[in-house]
């Protein structure tokens, strides 16, 4: 008789662990081993069930305390934990207004809202997604910590690519910061859905802030799923205020603008590249829409 090559019983370090604090997580990455991190479990479960290789050890986040939280502090910060679902971004009251707008149209149902996690979503980093758009948008600070050290970068660096962030072997994410800028001025958000899976095949927020006379003082774009990474464009004030409107030449205007700043196009199942850069200007056009018409928050 062959013995057997590998053995079936689990090292201390191996199996299923729901660690339940945050120390006790990052001990069980500290040693840089083989290890699948668990969120809510939509992306990680499936390809379990798949039997596609798996680390044999899994350390599920469920259990730490404040993971799941949205909390404010008096000098404005708004911390939103890794373990946010969709369904608690919709329900807090200390959401900002585009992630309570992002979580409103976030498919799959129930079971996708109130399971899959903003944290999970970041860390997958799949180009066709809400998160990693609307992050940016936030100007959001990305807080991630090992066992030795916390330490906090921007969104916009923290997405390096298709599925790929700068998260480090034995790190966590553990929340997203956002500072008070998020709380004025005007939001909106907009997403062109794949028809047949629902996923997105173009995101855009925009902020618009106004000046003491009412008239549009600056305005931003971020659009997502249309490009490796996240792409941000400032666009002049008169060209926001007409490029959601009937004129023509506004809106070519804006469509170039988005053209210029998106070097990278993305192609997938749900759209290839030149689909994605045929419809992200008028995307764009409908999220300034959208924030032209909104209440200031
Ligand atoms: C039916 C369906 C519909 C969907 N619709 C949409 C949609 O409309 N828009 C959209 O943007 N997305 C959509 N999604 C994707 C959804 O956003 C993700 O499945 C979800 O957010 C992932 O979060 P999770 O916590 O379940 O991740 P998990 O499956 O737990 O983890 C995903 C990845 O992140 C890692 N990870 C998780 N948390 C952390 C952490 N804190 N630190 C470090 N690594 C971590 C895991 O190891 C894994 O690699 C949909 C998914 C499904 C299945």
């Amino acid at each position: 008789m062959t013995a057997p090559t590998t053995s079936p019983v689990p090292t201390a370090r191996e199996g299923y662990f729901a660690p339940p604090t945050l120390a006790a997580a990052l001990d069980l990455l500290a040693d840089g081993g083989p290890t699948r991190v668990i969120g809510g479990g939509t992306l990680v479960y499936p390809r379990l069930a798949r039997d596609v290789p798996t680390p044999r050890r899994l350390v599920d986040l469920a259990r730490i305390p404040g993971m799941d939280r949205i909390t404010s502090d008096d000098g404005g910060t708004t911390t939103i934990g890794a373990g946010v679902t969709y369904g608690g971004l919709a329900r807090s009251p200390e959401t900002p207004p585009l992630l309570r707008m992002l979580a409103g149209g976030i498919t799959g149902g129930p079971q996708i809202r109130d399971q899959g996690t903003v944290g999970g979503s970041a860390c997958h980093a799949n180009p066709s997604s809400d998160v990693p758009g609307a992050l940016v948008a936030l100007d959001a600070v990305v807080v991630l910590a090992d066992a030795a050290r916390e330490r906090r970068m921007p969104a916009r660096e923290f997405f390096r690519g298709p599925f790929a962030t700068a998260l480090a072997v034995g790190e966590l994410v553990v929340a997203f910061e956002l500072g008070d800028a998020v709380a004025s001025g005007a939001w909106g958000y907009t997403k062109l859905k794949h028809g047949g899976s629902g996923w997105p095949v173009a995101t855009a927020s925009a902020h618009l802030v106004r000046a003491g006379d009412g008239s549009i003082a600056a305005a931003r774009l971020t659009l997502g799923a249309v490009a490796a990474v996240p792409v941000e464009v400032r666009v002049p004030p008169d060209l926001a205020e007409r490029a959601p409107g009937a004129d023509v030449s506004a809106r070519a205007g804006l469509r170039d603008l988005v053209e210029a700043a998106a070097p990278d196009w993305w192609s997938d199942e749900q759209a290839d590249a030149t689909y994605r850069r045929r419809v992200a200007g008028a995307i764009a056009a409908r999220a300034l829409a959208r924030a032209l018409d909104g209440e200031p928050s």
